[in-house]
């Protein structure tokens, strides 16, 4: 084999299926898909407006710095632009992260399920990985901090967290920064944000990037509906930034992401429509589980944990076929769970209507 041995150990990456792929080999007409955390909701008109005018340019390289998207975050979370990174969707900078700072050996604390990501760029850049065990479906600070050593150069935390739903308060988080070594980079990933930050007690992780090593992503994937576009961002120091920098693709980030996610942030009624729907199907989604008899975890995102009390493989088969793409948690060593994210008032109908016929066969 030619490949790096540390590369045959990393077990592949398994999305959710594409909509176009199962209609395809199901030979069905309508599929759903509620596999992947994405939006519901297509763009807004704006955003749309927005992607077709910079597509007129698309003979031309983006720029590489994404000079006016900073420009309108710096605005709105009060950070210079010198302190902020755009990546290709947030899991680049994740990459990028590991790229510039864990070398072989050192060691980087991940929870032991949690975003796959973390686990696979760790695996790349042959660090030693720490896991830190969950505990009722949340991260376990103590046994994060536990697990710290002289070695630890890095820790992922997911907040909230993905696949389980839940999230860290602000006291954990405090606790946590205020444990860790000055040569540890604490990297935050908050793609959920948008769905969580009025949770009680959600904390502002913004204001420990003054303080420590501290690294801050969220993406345009989730609320801001653009995951086919691939943009995220982050916060950091300037050193840490400029670091990433180094490593980055000088085009990361193609013109048309650009210029949506302009817009994008600027479509607070679209946000707000979005957050709307989100809370009023998680509602609709607890009521009739509840209601069923079939155990959740309660989450702070636009997806939930569901335990389906039965092999998730066959759940997951049974909805593929009557056209309904949810995310079967085995991979995450969950063998009785399903992850659903939130969908339209008639998707969630559906979704619910499938899932009582399987279960009560
Ligand atoms: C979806 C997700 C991301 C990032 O997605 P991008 O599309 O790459 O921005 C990052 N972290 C978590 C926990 C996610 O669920």
């Amino acid at each position: 084999m030619l490949a790096r041995k540390n590369i045959l150990k990393i077990k592949p990456y398994i999305p959710g299926k594409p909509i176009e792929e199962v209609k395809r080999q199901l030979g069905l007409k309508k599929v759903i898909k509620l596999a992947s955390n994405e939006n519901a909701l297509r763009p807004s008109g704006a955003v749309i407006r927005a992607a077709r005018r910079a597509v007129l340019s698309a003979n031309r390289y983006p720029d590489g710095g994404c000079f006016y998207l900073k420009k309108e975050l710096s605005k709105r979370f009060k950070v210079k632009p010198g302190r902020i990174i755009i990546g290709n969707g947030s899991d680049e900078i994740i990459i990028l992260a590991v790229k510039a700072f864990l070398a072989k050996g050192e060691e980087v604390i991940i929870a032991k399920q949690t975003f796959l990501i973390y686990e696979i760029a760790s695996q790349i850049g042959e660090a030693k990985i720490r896991y830190a065990p969950l505990k009722n479906y949340r991260y376990d600070i103590d046994a994060i901090i536990r697990l710290i050593t002289d070695k630890t150069k890095m820790i992922f935390i997911a907040n909230p967290d993905n696949p389980a739903g839940t999230y860290l308060g602000k006291r954990e988080i405090e606790r946590l920064v205020r444990s860790a070594p000055r040569d540890t980079i604490l990297y935050f990933d908050e793609a959920y944000f948008e769905f969580a930050k009025n949770m009680k007690d959600f904390p502002d992780t913004m204001k420990y990037l003054g303080r420590k090593n501290v690294i801050v992503t969220r993406t345009f994937s989730k609320a801001y509906s653009l995951a086919g576009l691939r943009i995220g961002y982050g916060f950091s120091s300037e050193n840490i930034i400029e670091c990433l920098n180094r490593v980055r693709e000088p085009f990361n980030v193609n013109s048309v992401a650009q210029e949506a996610a302009i817009a994008a942030l600027c479509d607070k009624a679209y946000l707000d429509k979005t957050l709307k729907l989100v809370q009023n199907g998680k509602a609709y989604l607890y009521e009739k589980l509840g209601s069923l008899g079939i155990k959740y975890v309660p989450s702070a995102t636009n997806f939930i944990l569901i335990d389906v009390g039965m092999n998730s493989k066959t759940v997951f088969k049974r909805l593929l076929k009557r056209g309904i793409i949810v995310r079967e948690m085995s991979p995450w060593k969950l063998k009785n769970f399903i992850r659903v994210t939130i969908g339209t008032v008639k998707e969630n109908r559906v979704f619910i209507k499938a899932l009582k016929e399987i279960l009560q066969k």
